[in-house]
């Protein structure tokens, strides 16, 4: 976790509908890799979820520690190029001061542009939501957002053939889906 990540004051609020899972029409409960449990044991985790044509295409929650190896067995390449790509077009800290501006937690306020391109996002586009959540609150701070096709299109483009291969193998094991239009951003 960056500096900035732990020097941020978190807001939370009940995990809203639109992060609930499409297939249950409930709140997520586990973690698609190692199965523990979302909702009673002060765990930390992130739903994602990709639309495409106002479909869900793929969704999950994925706690901290899973992401976290995951997130290891990129090559280190690979994750600066993100770290700097995300650098370079993100200031977090000016999103999260003019979103908190607004006194109330309206989660579609925070998903409305791209968190890259800055554009609105066409709810009709390819996009994907993500969040952290704890227990059964949503945690209001980097995320939420939204990520546009373009942007993902983007990112895909500075990733190495290897760094492709264990995202596919992992998307392809867990949610059963082709690699690369459907990245995981994690
Ligand atoms: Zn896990």
């Amino acid at each position: 976790m960056s500096d900035y990540e732990e020097n941020l004051n978190f807001m939370y609020e009940p995990i809203p509908k639109r992060f609930w899972s499409f297939e249950s029409d409930e709140p997520f409960k586990k973690c698609l890799v190692c199965s523990s449990d979302l909702l009673t044991e002060s765990q930390n985790y992130f739903i994602e979820k990709a639309y495409n044509k106002g479909e869900v295409i793929f969704e999950y929650a994925m706690c901290f520690e899973c992401r976290e190896s995951l997130s290891d067995e990129l090559s280190l390449k690979s994750r600066q190029l993100i770290e700097n790509y995300f650098a370079e077009h993100i200031d977090f800290e000016e999103r999260r001061r003019d979103l908190m501006s607004n006194p109330k937690f309206d989660i579609e306020h925070w998903l409305d542009k791209c968190l890259v391109k800055r554009k609105k996002i066409d709810p009709n586009s390819e996009y994907q939501i993500f969040a952290q959540c704890v227990e059964n609150d949503l945690a209001y701070a980097y995320a939420p957002y939204a990520v546009s096709g373009e942007a993902i299109d983007d990112i895909i483009k500075l990733l190495s053939d290897e760094t492709l291969g264990t995202l596919g193998d992992f998307t392809d094991k867990y949610l059963g889906i082709d690699m690369p239009q459907n990245l995981i951003l994690i």
